[in-house]
């Protein structure tokens, strides 16, 4: 997985006329490995050598090259992740309280269901359905505890 992974990723960088550093080659691991969407906060413990800014300069770079995308909550800080079509479909548990995204995978025999039903659902607007993103909203187990 992890050589394709920077395959995909190299191509995309070049084909956006970027290089594809190993800075950039260190963030799409990091994302990669991580179980949910990261912060910038997160990158830097995990690597404090890096400074804010370049870890900022490199991520738009990825996210403009179509590697990773941004998911925005409520709270202050964006969250990253490989983009959907490399890092495969999931759906986001969003906490209300401390804005902590956990990825979620539903099962296919969901995703048919909920496909079925949004499909008809956007028929009746005129639409045809290509793909959908629905966030599930809630309270995370520290912020039950
Ligand atoms: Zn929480
Ligand atoms: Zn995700
Ligand atoms: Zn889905």
């Amino acid at each position: 997985m992890s050589a394709d992974l920077h395959q995909i990723a190299a191509l995309r960088v070049v084909g956006d006329r970027q290089r594809y550093t190993s800075m950039r080659r260190q963030l799409v691991e990091m994302l990669s490995s991580a179980e949910h969407p990261i912060t910038i906060p997160d990158i830097l413990r995990l690597d404090p050598e890096l400074a804010q800014s370049s870890v900022y300069r490199n991520l738009a770079v990825l996210e403009q090259a179509g590697v990773i995308t941004r998911v925005v909550t409520h709270d202050e800080w964006a969250r990253f992740e490989l983009a959907e079509d490399i890092g495969g479909h999931h759906h986001h548990l969003i906490c209300e309280e401390c804005g902590t995204v956990l990825d979620v995978v539903v099962p296919d025999t969901v995703e048919a269901t909920l496909d079925e039903s949004l499909s008809s659902l956007a028929a009746m607007n005129g639409f045809e359905l290509r793909h959908h993103r629905l966030d599930l909203v809630g309270v995370c187990t520290d912020c039950r505890a």
